[in-house]
This record gives C-alpha cells, structure tokens and sequence, in this order.
C-alpha cells in the first residue's frame, strides 16, 4: 500500500512515521520547505520526502492520500488526487484505526486549546493513562506510533474533520460556532457549521456530545438535523435539568446515573463567562468518565489556563496587564471585553478578516477608557469606535503600544491586549505577538 502524506509539518511527519510502522510504502511531498528538524526525523526512518514541489507520478499513484489541515482543498494537487478517485482523508481518520485508545474531540470556533487542556489536566489528574493531542502539540499519528494511551484528548480543527470518513470521538465537544476561516468554506456560513458538525456524524448511540445551548448556530443545526449521540448541553443559565449549568453562582452538572456535581464558580481558577462554557464542558467530560467529584474541584480550581488566552501578565502600579493575544477574532474579544471588571485600556488590530466591531460596541462604551490600534491599517476600527471612547491612537509597534497604555491608565484599570485581528501585519504569529506583550510589559 502506498501512502503520500501532502505537507512535512508535524501531522504530515507523524502520519508518515505512523504508516512506515505500519507496513506501508511511504511518500511525504511539500509545496514549500519542510523544517530541518523534521528532515532529520524522515531521513532517520528511511522515509522518501520531496520539497518545494510536489511531482504528481509520485503522488497520484497513491493508494491514500493523507492531506495536512493547512493545504486547501482548492489546491490542484488536491482536486487532481480527487478527480483521480484517490481517497484524501485528515491525519486523525488515518490513525485512529490503529489504537484502541477511546478518543475526547474537541472542536468549535473558540475556546478549543483552552477546553482541551482543561479536559486533559482533568483526566490526567485523575490518573488516566491519556494523552493529548490534534492542534495541539505532538501529533495524534505521532503518539498512535510511539506511545500506548488509554485515552486522547484531541483539539480537531474544522480542516481536522474535513477529512474523516469513519472516526468518530467517544466524546464530541462543540464548545462553539461563530464564522471563521470562510474563505476556506466557499464563503458560506453554512458549510462551516457543516464541517463542525462533522464531529458527530459517525457517533452512535453509546457515543455524547457536549455542546453550548446558547450557541445560535449550533441551536439551528440540532433543529434541523439528527444525531445518534446522547446529548449534553451546557449553557450560563439553568435552561433545562440535565446538562451542565450556572445556577446562584454554581456551577452544576446533572446527568442520569451520575453523581451531581456542584462546585462555587468562585473557587474556580478561570475567569470570565467563556470560560465557565469551557469549564461546563471539560467536567461534563470528567462525569462521563467517572471521576470522583473532589478531584474534579481540585483540578479546576489549580488550572492556570493557557498562555496568551487572558493571560494575566503583571500588575504594575495597580494596574493588570492581560494578555489575550489569541483572540483573532471579535467573538473571542467579545468574551475578553465582557470578562472586564475594571476600566479598560483596550490594545485592537492587526490583520481584519472581516470583522464587524458593530458586536463590540456597548461594551466598548461601557468598558473601555482608551483605544489603542495596533495594526498597518486601522481605518475600519477608527471608524467604529473614534466616537466612543474618549482616547484613541495608532502605534506600530509593541513597545509603543505598551507604553501608550501605560500613559492612558490609571491606578485600578486594566491594559487589555485582545486584537480581534490576526498578527501578520506586524508580527510572526500570534504567539510572538503575545510574547512581544509580555517582554514589553516586564521592561515598564
Ligand atoms: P481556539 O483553540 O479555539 O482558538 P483558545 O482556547 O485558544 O481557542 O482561545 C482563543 C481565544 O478565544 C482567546 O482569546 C480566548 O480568551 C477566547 N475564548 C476562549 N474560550 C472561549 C469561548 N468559549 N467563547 C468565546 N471565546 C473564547
């Protein structure tokens, strides 16, 4: 059987080494260069690997073909291998037959990382056998391959889901839907939804899925299509009686069977209305999987969150630096803005793909102090918010920013970097962006 892996990055390398495990002949071909690093790893186990180039007699003579979630469909590559009648399928379609391991998906528009690491330090501090994987870290193929885990907990992107055909997730976590990554969707919402909603398609009846009630999106879908799996919702306010709730400052998970859960939102250590969706979700998953109510407390209540998602940086003269970095879009700072207790100084811009600040605009009013846009072209937010808050001024660059912000607030206000924008304007990514926050923010 011949194997092509399309993309040397971390899920096409670990798909690659997983099929050479396996038995089969193996082919890894990028359109661009592949990592050094990951060079090495193919040499080392013999595999045949290409770059900058991808020649199609050694890729459409494929018995599989397993597609990176970065390369579009629209690629010729891609539409050759499809029209040739090769399968494409995702790197979790191409592992998951070979481990019995029982799978947690994770999926959604926001909130996915921060979900799945809660879920894992859940499961993992309850002494499972379990790994963690998908978007995040090493590879799921990667750890088919080398390790033996009881359990994954998987952060599948809509890419991710694209390509299965079979897989399906024990437990399947929406956390939620807002319109993302459109241009890989033919512009139509409703496809996106679509291609979320795959993580359920092949679940049965002994199969869950957990997901936001309040979610709009998600709410229509369920309306209008059917799904085997046994349904668990969650929602900010007591809206039905089995499911995962906030009732008089609790949190409450009732499901049949189980113990009830309750906990004071308090003493959970993430912050704001996000991320008690994301805490009601990752502990529907802990009472599936039978874990005792007090090691579920204790694991929310020491989960630090994750860097870079209302990151809490320094406080400097009463003042709380936040960075939230990965908000890339205006659903995630919508979340930020609302979880402000303080006047706000607010750090907004970058790359827009396609925003509509009209969302943020009473929060804006009622929270935000002074505006900073950080971005090459920052017409569309001088435009929405010039009228609003009594400062606004463009900067270029991190440290400007940073020291901007400090000048604007006062002693008990908060400096918010949530850009709702991608980074690529003036930084790598985001994450150099956040860390460009931080290292700006520790120099004050
Ligand atoms: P993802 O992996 O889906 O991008 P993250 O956990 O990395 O999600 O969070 C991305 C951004 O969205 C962060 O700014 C975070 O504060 C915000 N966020 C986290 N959870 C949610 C949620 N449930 N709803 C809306 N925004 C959220």
């Amino acid at each position: 059987m011949r194997l092509v892996v399309l993309g040397g990055g971390e899920s096409g390398v670990g798909t690659a080494i997983l099929g050479k495990k396996k038995g089969y002949e193996v082919f890894v071909s990028d359109f661009g260069k592949i990592k050094e690093n990951y060079k090495e790893v193919l040499n080392h186990n013999a595999i045949a690997w290409e770059e900058e180039t991808h020649t199609e007699s050694l890729i459409l003579n494929a018995d599989v073909v397993m597609k990176s979630p970065g390369i579009p469909d629209k690629s010729p590559i891609v539409k050759k291998l499809i029209e040739n009648g090769i399968k494409v399928i995702s790197e979790i379609e191409f592992a998951a037959p070979f481990t019995k391991a029982i799978t947690i998906g994770i999926t959604g528009s926001n909130g996915k990382t921060t979900t799945t690491m809660l879920t894992y330090h859940l499961l993992k501090s309850a002494g499972l056998n379990v790994g963690l994987g998908g978007n995040i870290g090493k590879s799921f193929a990667w750890q088919v391959a080398d390790n033996d885990f009881d359990y994954y907990v998987l952060e599948l992107s809509s890419f991710q889901l694209d390509g299965i055909i079979n897989y399906k997730p024990h437990i399947a976590i929406i956390t939620n839907i807002s319109p993302d990554h459109l241009d890989r969707y033919d512009y139509k919402y409703e496809n996106y939804i679509d291609s979320k909603f795959r993580i359920t398609m092949n679940q049965t009846e002994e199969d869950y899925l957990i997901y936001d009630a309040e979610d709009e999106a998600i709410a229509n879908w369920l309306t209008k299509n059917k799904t085997k799996a046994t349904l668990i919702p969650f929602s900010l306010s007591p809206i039905f009686t089995e499911g995962a709730f906030i009732k008089d400052n609790k949190m409450e998970v009732k499901m049949m069977n189980h113990e009830e859960f309750s906990m004071e939102t308090e003493s959970i250590a993430l912050e704001g209305k996000h991320n008690m969706k994301n805490a009601m979700a990752a502990t529907s998953v802990a009472k599936l999987m039978q874990i005792r109510n007090a090691t579920i407390r204790e694991s929310l209540s020491n989960f630090q969150g994750v860097e870079h998602r209302l990151e809490k940086v320094l406080k400097i003269q009463n003042v709380q630096y936040i960075n939230d970095s990965k908000a890339t879009n205006v659903n995630a700072s919508f979340f930020a803005l609302d979880s402000m207790t303080t006047p706000t100084v607010w750090i907004v811009g970058g790359v827009d793909k396609g925003n509509d600040y009209n969302e943020l605009m009473s929060l804006v009013h009622e929270k935000v102090k002074g505006i900073i846009c950080l971005g090459v072209d920052n017409k569309k937010i001088i435009d929405a918010f010039g009228n609003v808050v009594d400062v606004m001024v463009e900067v270029d660059n991190m440290i400007d920013a940073v020291r901007m912000a400090q000048h604007m607030a006062e002693k008990g206000d908060t400096v918010l970097l949530s850009p709702a924008c991608a980074s690529f304007d003036l930084f790598e990514n985001y994450e150099d962006r956040g860390r460009q926050f931080k290292q700006a923010v520790y120099n004050l």
